[in-house]
């Protein structure tokens, strides 16, 4: 069975943070005399030989970095490299777009589409495209759309990260939250996706502050085995039902989403008082916002469009 993935990063506005030029001076590669900048595990074209080889060493460092922060090593090189297509220019809005096959637990057949600024496609684009083949190199089969996307963003620039938290204050307040029954059956990606990033994003965050990335990992690795995701949210985070978590979650946001000290084990989170207390923040009504939710169609026609004109690339 053959299963084409493609996923999706959104990023928005413009940033002035600049990445250390250490950072992509350091691989070895060299320039095909066709189809662009060679690094072991990509190809890249993009408008100079110059990005060609930024975006080559940094794609490098950070398929490095990123798989030995999430999966605790290295990923073996890929027998075929993955194109990626840069187009860079400083009016271009950020996004990109990568895609994959799954055939009998193998993955392959990458490809990458990258655009933006030079300094967002470095540290914003190019990090969450990358997380993306990471967790497709790991599992080898889709991951639920809320926690690729949502852990994907989380490696994206502090600016990007903040403006998902703001998104998600406005979906929540105008009754565009998604019920965690409904996101954590997600396929694919709803007609409006923006909320499914901000709150994939903050849920991820969550989870990360709970218990960090391994247990994470370990948590969609069991959910994906039965798609029985009361089942794992009870095994690896204590909570009763995904109606609870998500309380504990809105809980978590309307705190101003605090720091919080790591769950030792999953009997100390079972034996933990559901947390936090209300506080903080006032959303309108947030329980409501989802039995609302749940009673009627969300409207169609995203209010975020207008967030488009910023820059943002959507396909
Ligand atoms: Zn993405």
């Amino acid at each position: 069975m053959r299963t084409i993935v493609g996923t999706l990063s959104r990023v928005a506005l413009l940033l002035a943070t600049v990445l250390a030029t250490a950072m992509f001076l350091a691989t070895p590669a060299k320039l095909l005399a066709a189809g662009g900048f060679r690094t072991p595990n990509f190809v890249v074209s993009a408008p100079t030989p110059q990005l060609c080889q930024e975006i080559g060493a940094a794609a490098e460092q950070y398929r490095k970095d990123l798989a030995i922060e999430w999966l605790g090593h290295e990923l073996p090189n890929w027998r075929q490299p993955c194109p990626i297509n840069a187009q860079v220019a400083q009016h271009l809005g950020a996004g990109g777009a990568t895609s994959f096959v799954f055939d009998r637990g193998e993955v392959f057949g990458w490809e990458m589409n990258i655009q933006g600024s030079r300094e967002r496609v470095l540290d914003s684009v190019l990090p969450h495209e990358i997380t993306h083949t990471v967790f497709a190199s790991h599992f080898r089969r889709p991951v639920p759309r809320w926690a690729d996307e949502g852990a994907c963003t989380t490696v994206e620039h502090t600016s990007e990260v903040s403006k998902q938290e703001r998104l998600l204050i406005q979906f929540l307040k105008s009754q565009k939250g998604i019920a965690f029954s409904h996101m954590f059956a997600m396929k694919e990606y709803p007609r409006d996706v923006l909320p499914l990033y901000s709150q994939g994003h903050s849920l991820t965050q969550y989870l990360l502050e709970r218990r960090g990335k391994k247990a994470f990992l370990a948590f969609l690795e069991d959910g994906m085995q039965d798609e029985n995701w009361p089942r794992a949210v009870q095994a690896h985070y204590g909570q009763q039902s995904l109606l609870a978590l998500q309380n504990d979650w809105l809980g978590w946001v309307k705190q101003g989403r605090p720091r919080l000290p790591l769950d030792a084990d999953i009997a100390t989170v079972a034996a933990a008082p559901a947390r936090p207390a209300s506080g903080g923040v006032q959303l309108a009504s947030a329980t409501s916002v989802y039995a609302a939710r749940k009673s009627e169609p969300s409207p169609q026609a995203s209010v975020y469009d207008a967030s488009r004109e910023t820059g943002s690339v959507w396909r």
